[in-house]
């Protein structure tokens, strides 16, 4: 694959690693390319980071035909830069791509991309323990005309945000509300896609929950607002009596990658791990009669973050004295020593860039 590469003649350097935080920063190059229908992918380029041009009535600014992925980049503390999974992301790009009619990608050429990406941005990856690369490959929908129909043209890009550590402040468990007004998605809508119309969907309630003092809603399903479903950008599991339970993937839930690897080392460390139909009525009940040992959300952004507060109609719930879990402490110290290199890497998720 040949990738044309425009060297951006700005001199930026990545920042102070104490300060980046998440998503203000951008290296100094994304990468751009073109899709049509008949024609397929074409011009791959890697050129200076820059606002783009679009069409007034661009299929994505009106019809919301987007997807995206977010993963990591990481340095270990030699110097080596490597991606966890990168295969994953790639193919469920592809499934989200396929749920909303947008074209897919090979996924070859998609790996050869990434890579070819992070080793051109290479200086942007910070050192230190818990910092990365934050890499967001999307695409959208590009047809100029305002008729609805299958997008005829897309564009898929890379850029790349330089990120701190999720847990500057060591690991705090968070405050979650149950929601039992708005629903995120409904079985055979959007939910296992990767779509930015999700993260619309769910603004309100996200809202509602902040102005109660609360960081993230935990969604119940569409149908009856009864099953749990994930909670905010992370799926979500709980350990009740020795048993470690996680909503079964119904369609509606975004398959996550952090999940099925807190899946595989959980089992790996010998835990029953159940993937099911699990209800809110039974959360409860775990709650009230002290079964309910830890409960955590996982995602890629934080890896593991810890439930302290759960409220669900007006009543407030704390778990485990609001303090970070056994088990939830381990997936954490597992998983970010694979990622970060402290680790070894017995199940073969490392891919050196
Ligand atoms: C991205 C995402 C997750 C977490 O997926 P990972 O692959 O583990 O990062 C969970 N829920 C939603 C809604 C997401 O968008």
């Amino acid at each position: 694959m040949d990738i044309k590469i425009i060297e951006s003649e700005k001199a930026m350097s990545l920042p102070k690693e104490s300060e980046l935080g998440f998503g203000h920063y951008f290296t100094n190059h994304m990468f751009v390319m073109d899709y049509e229908a008949g024609r397929g992918w074409y011009n791959p380029r890697i050129v200076p980071f820059a606002n783009i041009s679009l069409h007034p009535a661009s299929t994505v600014l009106h019809y919301g035909s987007e997807i995206f992925e977010g993963l990591k980049a990481y340095r270990t503390e030699d110097g080596e830069i490597r991606l966890f999974r990168p295969m994953e992301n790639i193919k469920r790009m592809n499934r989200s791509a396929e749920r909303m009619c947008l074209p897919t990608l090979d996924e070859g050429e998609a790996l050869e991309i990434l890579l070819a990406y992070v080793r051109h941005e290479a200086d942007w990856v910070p050192h230190s323990f818990g910092t990365s690369l934050y890499l967001r490959p999307y695409m959208f929908g590009n047809d100029e005309t305002l008729g609805v129909h299958t997008v005829g043209h897309a564009t898929f890009m890379i850029i790349a945000s330089p990120s701190g550590s999720y847990y500057k402040e060591g690991i705090n468990p968070v405050k979650i509300m149950i929601e039992s007004e708005d629903v995120r998605t409904v079985r055979g809508g959007t939910g296992y896609a990767k779509c930015g119309g999700n993260y619309a969907a769910s603004n309100r309630a996200g809202e509602r929950a902040s102005k109660k003092g609360y960081s993230q809603v935990l969604w119940l399903d569409g149908v009856e607002r009864k099953y749990i479903e994930e909670v905010g950008a992370m799926n979500v599991m709980f350990k009740i009596n020795g048993e470690i339970i996680t909503p079964a993937l119904t369609g509606s839930i975004l398959p996550g990658i952090t999940r099925n690897s807190c899946i595989a080392v959980l089992r790996d460390l010998g835990y029953k791990v159940t993937e099911r139909l699990f209800s809110v009525d039974e959360l409860i009940a775990a709650l009230k009669d002290g079964t309910l040992e830890e409960a955590w959300g996982c995602g890629t952004a934080a890896v593991v973050s810890p439930i302290g507060r759960l409220m669900y109609e007006d009543v407030e719930y704390v778990i485990n004295g609001e303090k970070i879990g056994e088990v939830t402490q381990k997936l954490y110290d597992i998983l970010t020593g694979i990622q970060w290199g402290k680790r070894e890497d017995s199940f073969g998720w490392i891919m050196k860039v």
